[in-house]
């Protein structure tokens, strides 16, 4: 049968997880088995041991990972970022968010069910515990139909509480990323009336992450996830997602030995593939919002066409245009299009990470002050100078005038000591022999010395008398 005989309104034309009435209806998953469910595990162990375990990991007496929106403190792989490297954070972001678009192009929602915390944490966490205490999809249903036993409430009360210590973990772990491990253990083990605020935000994050994975669920996909919704414009005929081939598969209905008049498709209309689904939907109504791409359903179905024996595949990773004309995937103009945009912005962002200077000096002559004329018969301009250190080690720094051999730096106070991560600020005096005056107003740079080591110059500017 060609796709364009199939009469494809029938199963086209309904949403699973609502009632006419747009009510929602609880979502009761059966426990799904199969080979990308054990490849979709081992990775998500691996993601969420990377998860719970890089805000603990310290180099230097700093963490490894940070996010300190508050201090506006930012470290990746060890290395900080300051607001003044903002120019870096936002270069990252739309290579970030380009890399996406590519990807989602390409290969549909595979983030969303291979590596989005909220799948993992759901699927791997919290239906397990759930699955465990209450037993399967079945079993929810008739104890949630059921009247309040004593065990009933006993089951509940041990899946609630467990839920509720695992969000505490997450959101401890959520703040650890914000205010690093060091901050999170004082707020922990000090005075708690000292820390009220940081507190409240840590009950606050529990309970948000309770709700969403006690109650709210699929509907954080489904009605939250802005990436969801972009789903409708980057998916094309040609991405690859999970796919019911229905050319295959339709006219669906039980097998039966007797050769009907109208041949039968494979799917036998069992709806394991719906039973097992997370977000409740039907996947053979076609490519939907709701799909997050978990694989739940390619395992089920798979189970279901070997036990009839007939080829695996009904569901499976595949374009709308692989399933009805049996096209491979091809490097087409759009994915050569943002391909190219992905490469620039890569190129401009690498080579901005590599020229990165781990010190940031500005030196300003002093507003308001001209210059000063000197009996030894120098001219001296009065500068303030910050030093931003954004490395992770402390450094001693000293500066020196470049082309000015007799021209000297006079330091006011004590000499200046970098600590890491942070702004120091001093001021010192620029003195030429007014002989060597270029000009009465000219640009002049300066050094900057750490440990006999050039880190960075600067260019100011110099005043001198008229003449
Ligand atoms: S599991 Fe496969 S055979 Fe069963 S209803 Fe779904 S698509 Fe059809
Ligand atoms: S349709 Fe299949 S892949 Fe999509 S969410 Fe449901 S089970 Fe997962």
């Amino acid at each position: 049968m060609k796709p364009e005989q199939i009469d494809t309104t029938e199963f086209r034309d309904h949403l699973s997880n609502v009632t006419e009435a747009g009510k929602r209806i609880w979502i009761y998953p059966r426990i799904v088995k199969g080979l990308l469910y054990k490849y979709r595990t081992v990775f998500s162990w691996f993601l969420m041991l990377l998860l719970f375990g890089l805000p603990w990991i310290e180099i230097d007496g700093h963490p490894y990972f940070m996010f300190n929106v508050i201090e506006r403190k930012f470290i990746f792989f060890g290395v900080m970022f300051f607001p003044q490297d903002f120019h870096l954070v936002a270069i990252g972001l739309i290579t970030f968010i380009v890399f996406i678009i590519l990807f989602t192009v390409i290969f549909g929602r595979v983030w969303c069910g291979w590596a989005c915390p909220q799948t993992i944490f759901m699927e791997m966490l919290f239906r397990k515990i759930e699955n465990w205490i209450e037993g399967d999809y079945k079993a929810q249903q008739r104890l949630d139909a059921s009247p309040w036993t004593q065990e009933k409430i006993l089951k509940k009360t041990a899946k609630h509480t467990l839920f509720f210590v695992l969000s505490f973990i997450i959101a401890n772990t959520f703040l650890a990323y914000l205010i690093g491990k060091q901050e999170l253990w004082t707020i922990v083990s000090d005075d708690p009336s000292r820390h009220v605020g940081s507190l409240a935000s840590m009950i606050l994050f529990t309970s948000v992450f309770y709700f969403v994975f006690a109650r709210f669920r699929e509907l954080v996909c489904i009605v939250v996830c802005p990436y969801g919704r972009l789903q409708g414009v980057l998916l094309d005929k040609k991405s690859i997602v999970v796919a019911y081939d229905y050319v295959r598969g339709e006219p669906r209905g039980k097998q039966t030995k007797v050769v009907a008049e109208k041949p039968k498709g494979d799917c036998i209309d069992c709806k394991i593939c719906v039973q097992v689904c997370p977000t409740g939907i039907d996947i053979r109504n076609g490519t939907q919002l709701e799909c997050i791409g978990c694989t739940a359903c390619i395992d089920a179905c798979d189970e279901v066409m070997v036990k009839i024996d007939k080829p695996i595949g009904l569901i499976r990773y595949d374009s709308l245009d692989g399933i009805e004309n049996k096209t491979k995937l091809k490097f087409n103009l759009r994915i050569k299009a943002y391909s190219a945009v992905l490469a620039a912005l890569l190129g401009v962002l690498v080579y901005l990470l590599l020229s990165r200077n781990m010190m940031e000096t500005t030196i300003l002559r002093t507003p308001g002050l001209t210059y000063q004329e000197n009996k030894n018969g120098t001219v001296s301009n009065l500068y303030s100078v910050e030093v931003m250190n954004k490395s992770t080690t402390a450094m001693p720094v000293n500066f020196a005038l470049k082309d000015f051999p007799k021209g000297t730096i006079k330091l006011i106070g004590k000499p200046l000591f970098l600590n890491a991560g942070e702004l120091t600020k001093g001021s010192f005096f620029i003195e030429i022999p007014k002989k060597d005056l270029p000009d009465n107003t000219f640009k002049l740079e300066v050094e900057v010395y750490s440990n006999g080591k050039l880190i960075d110059h600067v260019k100011t500017s110099f005043l001198g008398p008229m003449e």
